[in-house]
């Protein structure tokens, strides 16, 4: 038997004993020693998401060891050995539809979702198909081996927002990806990237992380990025929420021809001012997740220190997860990421 959460039903999440998982004959089990809560699993969490059911354990940002190899992975993965730490990319994908042969994979027509479809990886074991585990590069932890799926939407971002070089950029929401999205776009050379939050916490460290800080409650965020941008606007603007408000500020902060990233899903639907992204001729794009390529460059940013969220990680024993989703769900304060260590 294995410890693991169990979510039950709304706002209902438990430690249970439950059985130890085993590795199919192309899959690797691996124990469990960081997995990361998600900002999808908080409405996962509150029932508002009916890609999860309960009872499910979720967990699709983590890192561990490989503690055992179905039969048939020696002969197609001999570089995964007993002992190595690895991570996984947890969408898995057909392999032969349009989406997967154009290197889409995340937008594959049956997409599955570890810790949605599957079990995941708040439990001691979590077994995982070997052709999506990628090994640590040598030196790298799990600590920082976990970030890598929220890093890899990041990547993505940063990719379809294109070349930023000297140009600005804005930012709403100073969730995670948020955060990671400035860094990259700092990364990738962007002149100022503004970055508009609610919780002053949040602003704090996108502050911190070389963002130009905009707080709604005092500025409004479109009217002081027109004013520094000479009523022009930014050149790339990325929604990091999802709500009406949200996507309409980006709009409204977004310069003619500029784009507009889509990547938050706080509300399924939400009026836009189409008129407006019409008459500026803007090229709104959506990002979802993170391609293979995406996934694999996130892993190397990790390794070699270009991306991250410390010291704002806070890591914590598995038995308090339901504590910390109603924490994540409130005001944190300080934290950006919890990640749940099983061992603890
Ligand atoms: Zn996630
Ligand atoms: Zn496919």
């Amino acid at each position: 038997m294995m410890k693991a959460l169990v979510w039950e039903a709304a706002r209902a999440m438990r430690l249970r004993e439950e059985r130890e998982p085993t590795a199919a004959a192309d899959e690797v089990l691996i124990k469990v020693r960081h997995a990361g809560i998600c900002g999808s699993e908080l409405s996962g969490y509150l029932g508002h998401n009916a890609l999860r059911v309960p009872p499910l354990i979720m967990g699709h940002e983590f890192a561990g060891e490989i503690v055992a190899l179905g039969p048939l992975v020696p002969a197609f993965r001999p570089d995964l050995t007993l002992g190595e730490l690895v991570t996984v990319n947890p969408l898995w994908y057909c392999g032969v539809c349009a989406a997967c042969a154009a290197g889409l994979n995340q937008l594959c027509v049956s997409r599955r979702l570890l810790g949605a479809h599957r079990p995941g990886a708040f439990a001691e074991l979590i077994c995982a198909p070997a052709k999506q585990v990628h090994r640590l590069p040598a030196g790298m932890d799990t600590r920082a081996g976990a970030l890598t799926e929220p890093v890899g939407c990041a990547v993505r971002i940063a990719d379809l927002a294109g070349a930023v070089a000297d140009v600005d950029c804005l930012i709403v929401g100073a969730g995670p990806i948020g955060l990671l999205s400035l860094q990259m776009l700092r990364y990738n050379g962007a002149a100022r990237v503004f970055i508009a939050e609610i919780d002053e916490a949040r602003l704090e460290m996108g502050a911190a992380l070389g963002g130009i800080p905009l707080q709604p409650r005092e500025t409004d965020p479109v009217a002081a990025v027109l004013a520094a941008t000479a009523g022009a606007g930014v050149a790339v603007s990325v929604d990091a929420v999802g709500s009406a408000v949200t996507r309409a500020q980006c709009v409204a902060a977004t310069r003619a021809s500029g784009k507009l990233i889509l990547s938050g899903l706080h509300e399924e639907s939400s009026a836009m001012p189409v008129a407006e992204m019409i008459r500026k001729e803007i090229h709104a794009q959506g990002a979802f997740a993170y391609s293979p390529a995406n996934f694999a460059r996130a892993l190397e940013l990790l390794s070699q220190g270009k991306i991250t969220l410390d010291p704002w990680i806070e890591e914590a024993p598995l038995g308090d997860g339901g504590a910390w989703f109603e924490r994540l769900l409130d005001t944190p304060g300080a934290v950006s990421k919890v990640l749940l260590l099983p061992a603890l």
